[in-house]
């Protein structure tokens, strides 16, 4: 297939993707079927997956990650999920949100202590700002914390908890100033997995991303030392929107991964099933889709790779991530769905990936900001409204 993945891309970023995609194929994709069952992604394939540097790759080589431009991140989530959303969903996380939050807002300290355990795969960050109450509307978050001689009070409740299963951390954000206009008194806070009065839930059981676990969290009088606190009090949530830009151009990357990973697996089914005598591949209406399939995966992939390019730049990618996240979700799920469609009943059964990566799919167009939630910072940035 001749398409944007083929061409224009550095040297070292080709072989990186081509480093991706051998351990996709050969790792990955035999055994997704089975982690999407079971909800679990074995302990040996998360240590190949550290080796590799695919669990620490912004992170700078100082801090012992592989220090990656967005562009490679790109290219190398798009390859994971091309295989399993879930395995790279996990990446996405582990990248983007829980190390992405340390890059953008820890000290030195906080940088020394867990980045290079966090790119080796030894310890998993999660990232908390959804709670029962407050989603899309972020900023209204309830979870306090409150100072207490020299330590943090944090008392509250997360819910969709990326990682959460396996984190060692976890960043809390809170509201620290309940005075404070809703976005300008919230703060973060690094909780580690066993202090006492944290409670984590069971895994949810999910629809799709299933090999990626998803828990809730309660927080009664957790109590964290001060230099637990990530960046500057009450002005977590700038952080937040900071790591967001670049945590919706790693769920873009997701989503073409899932929208070429059906769209091959539709070409292949269409060039061996026959019907009135002929592959699938043969009847028009078969190739149209095709062909429609292969220009939304490839237009998606070219607005991530814009965004990736801006960030790597070093310039703000806040209207171009908002663009790239909500066309390559859509898109996965459209693709994905006319993937079944060319599989025929077949496409219903758990026996074809398409099944799983539709499932997968769904997801993209909801986390780190639904697409409505993206039209509504797409159309601000191009209407000049206020924030
Ligand atoms: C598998 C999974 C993993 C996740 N991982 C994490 C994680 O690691 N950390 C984390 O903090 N969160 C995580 N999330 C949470 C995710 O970011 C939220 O689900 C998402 O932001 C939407 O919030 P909500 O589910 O509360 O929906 P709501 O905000 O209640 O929205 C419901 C619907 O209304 C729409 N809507 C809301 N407001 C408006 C509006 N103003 N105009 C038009 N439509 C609107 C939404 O787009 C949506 O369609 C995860 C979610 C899932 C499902």
């Amino acid at each position: 297939m001749v398409s944007t993945m083929d061409y224009e891309l550095p040297e070292d970023v080709v072989m990186l993707r081509d480093m991706a995609r051998k351990f996709a194929a050969d790792k990955i994709g035999p055994n997704a079927r089975e982690w999407d069952r079971t909800g679990e992604i074995p302990g040996e394939i998360i240590k190949e997956l550290g080796e590799l540097g695919f669990l620490g790759m912004r992170v700078p080589p100082e801090y012992g990650g592989a220090g990656l431009g967005y562009l490679a991140v790109s290219a190398i989530i798009e390859e994971l999920a091309c295989h399993c959303g879930g395995t790279a969903l996990m990446v996405a996380a582990q990248n983007g949100l829980g190390g992405g939050h340390l890059m953008v807002g820890g000290n030195e300290a906080q940088k020394k202590k867990y980045l290079p355990l966090l790119a080796k795969g030894e310890l998993f960050g999660s990232w908390c700002l959804s709670e029962p109450s407050s989603g899309s509307d972020a900023a209204a978050l309830k979870t306090t914390a409150v100072l207490d001689g020299d330590t943090w009070v944090l008392n509250g409740s997360k819910v969709f908890v990326t990682n959460g299963a396996r984190a060692g951390i976890f960043l809390i954000h809170a509201r620290t100033d309940p005075e404070a206009p809703k976005a300008k008194g919230i703060s973060t806070f690094i909780v580690e997995r066993d202090a006492p009065g944290l409670e984590i839930s069971p895994k949810e059981d999910k629809m799709g991303m299933r090999a990626s676990d998803t828990v809730q969290l309660t927080l009664d009088d957790v109590r964290v030392p001060q230099e637990n606190l990530v960046g500057e009090l009450n002005r977590g949530f700038y952080d937040v929107m900071t790591v967001l830009e670049g945590g919706r151009i790693t769920i873009g990357a997701l989503s073409v991964g899932l929208g070429r990973g059906a769209f091959e697996q539709a070409t292949q089914y269409a060039t061996e099933r026959e019907q009135f005598g002929k592959p699938l591949a043969k009847h028009q209406a078969i190739q149209f889709k095709l062909a429609d399939m292969a220009v939304q995966v490839d237009a998606a992939r070219l607005l991530v790779r814009k965004a990736a390019m801006l960030q790597d730049a070093g310039r703000s990618s806040n209207l171009e991530s908002a663009m790239a996240k909500l066309y390559a979700s859509e898109m996965a799920t459209r693709v994905c769905l006319e993937a079944i469609q060319i599989h025929g009943g077949y496409g219903y059964l758990k026996d074809m990936p398409v099944e799983r990566l539709m499932r997968d799919a769904k997801l993209c167009e909801i986390g780190e900001g639904s697409s409505e939630i993206q039209r509504m910072v797409i159309a601000r940035r191009l209407l000049d409204l206020p924030r």
